[in-house]
């Protein structure tokens, strides 16, 4: 299973963390090496959010990397996904020679159930072409 970048960062060293590759751990910073429960990591994120304006809108995203040519005949299968998990936003980025795609939500990340399972249907749809 590949880690995928967040917006969260890192309760220890404030660096962005990736999703977990281990099973009932959301997330992983590879600085430090420990893996994050969803609500250590909301915690800290909330706390770091106040300190630079109360107004920001937070967007909680994942990021996925996807093939250019494969995120074409895909769009509508990632809003298919974004349904299924209550995403507040659908994202795509060109970047060069690939497409990014953030999904997110606005009032914080899933438990590491459903984030695990989202990876889960992640994987299943990038291997598609
Ligand atoms: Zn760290």
């Amino acid at each position: 299973m590949n880690t995928y970048g967040t917006s969260a960062i890192c309760p220890c060293c404030g660096k962005t963390l990736y999703t977990s590759n281990i099973p009932k751990y959301s997330f992983v910073c590879k600085d430090c090496n420990k893996n994050f429960y969803t609500k250590e990591v909301k915690d800290t994120f909330a706390e770091y959010w106040d300190e630079v304006t109360e107004s920001t809108k937070q967007l909680w995203e994942i990021n996925i990397p996807v093939a250019k040519e494969n995120q074409e005949k895909m769009v509508f299968k990632w809003k298919e996904l974004a349904k299924k998990y209550h995403c507040d936003f659908l994202g795509f980025d060109m970047i060069y020679n690939r497409v990014e795609i953030d999904i997110g939500w606005e009032n914080g990340f899933p438990e590491c159930d459903i984030l695990n399972q989202i990876i889960k249907d992640i994987e299943k749809q990038r291997g598609e072409s």
